[in-house]
């Protein structure tokens, strides 16, 4: 079995003072794990989504451990989505306490805003680009903007770097920088009680979505979600623990079985995509449609990234390559080569 029961995980963590938050989303995924660490400083890793709901269960959450919300003094950001980062600006307005991110994440958080506008000109470029029809792609856009109101801005007061350890009174975490699912996605390991905070770097219960995004710094290239993220769980899989606190759902507790489930999955996948690209050149928009049919609208840059994900892997391996058709990217086989023949 890859995930714990509920009770069991959960109750292992939060004998040793991390107890888990579940609180409400808008979005598909449902709740998401927030995590109270009932130490010196008292912490809160990742705060919810930015509505009065989250808000309220999340401080009635923290009664209900016997804290109160102006008594968090140390708030960690595990990665830049909004589900996890929209009510860190305002819980650390109201308790004073600092806000912990990676250094990846720094200029996201702090200008959040600009920044998911940016991410959407670069998704409303990239679901053109690959055959994602224009009212499609101007549904998204109205879409996207509405869901910005559940994130916010936060100022980080501490910038974490990949390799740092993290020390409260009773416990040190090393801090390891995992993107893939996002560029900014941070894991937090406590090694003496082979635990490890994953956020959504690995979940149980489904596959993190590497999303794609746009270059940053200088690059010209969009970085490589999916080839990212597999290194990322290769690290991972080297860790030795034994309970992985995810972002969302239930704990964790065979890591490697559950990654290598991952791995064979996105294998299964390239090969679909391979032989779908093989029958004729298809646009990423033409494979998702081969893969799951009619696709709603809000999942049109979701499934977008995963196609491109794995044709990422084709790429790199040389089995397929890019056509340009118009504005159009399609994707065509490489013809393998002919098999020697001992003559
Ligand atoms: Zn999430």
């Amino acid at each position: 079995m890859s995930t714990a029961t509920e009770s069991e995980g959960f109750a292992t963590a939060a004998a040793a003072g991390v107890h888990r938050l579940s609180i409400p989303t808008p979005f598909a995924v449902g709740r998401v794990n927030c995590y109270l660490i009932d130490d010196d400083p008292l912490t809160l890793v990742d705060a919810g989504p930015n509505s009065g709901t989250s808000f309220d269960e999340l401080t009635q959450g923290l009664a209900a451990l016997g804290k109160s919300l102006e008594q968090i003094e140390l708030v960690i950001v595990t990665h830049e989505h909004i589900d996890h980062l929209g009510l860190v600006g305002l819980v650390a307005a109201r308790s004073g306490a600092e806000v912990a991110a990676i250094d990846h994440a720094v200029p996201i958080v702090e200008s959040f805003a600009a920044e998911m506008q940016a991410n959407d000109d670069f998704a409303s470029a990239t679901m053109l680009r690959h055959g994602i029809p224009e009212d499609v792609v101007r549904a998204l856009q109205s879409v996207s903007r509405a869901f910005r109101a559940w994130g916010a801005p936060a100022q980080v007061t501490r910038v974490l770097h990949d390799g740092d350890e993290l020390a409260f009174r009773d416990r040190t975490w090393n801090v390891h920088w995992r993107p893939g699912h996002s560029p900014t996605d941070t894991v937090f390991e406590d090694a003496e009680r082979r635990t490890l905070l994953a956020a959504d770097h690995l979940l149980g219960h489904i596959s993190s979505n590497p999303l794609i995004t746009r270059p940053r710094a200088g690059a010209t290239e969009r970085p490589q979600a999916l080839v990212t993220y597999l290194d990322s769980l290769t690290k991972t899989r080297a860790m030795d623990v034994d309970l992985v606190l995810p972002g969302h759902g239930d704990p964790v507790t065979e890591h490697r079985e559950l990654i290598d489930e991952r791995f064979r999955m996105h294998r299964r996948r390239a090969d679909k995509l391979h032989r779908l690209i093989a029958e004729r050149p298809r646009s990423a928009y033409e494979l998702a449609q081969a893969l799951w049919g009619n696709i709603a609208v809000t999942q049109a840059y979701l499934t977008l990234s995963e196609i491109l994900g794995h044709t990422d892997l084709l790429l790199n391996e040389g089995r397929v390559r890019e056509v340009e058709i118009g504005d159009t990217v399609r994707f065509e086989s490489v013809a393998e080569p002919a098999p020697h023949s001992e003559q």
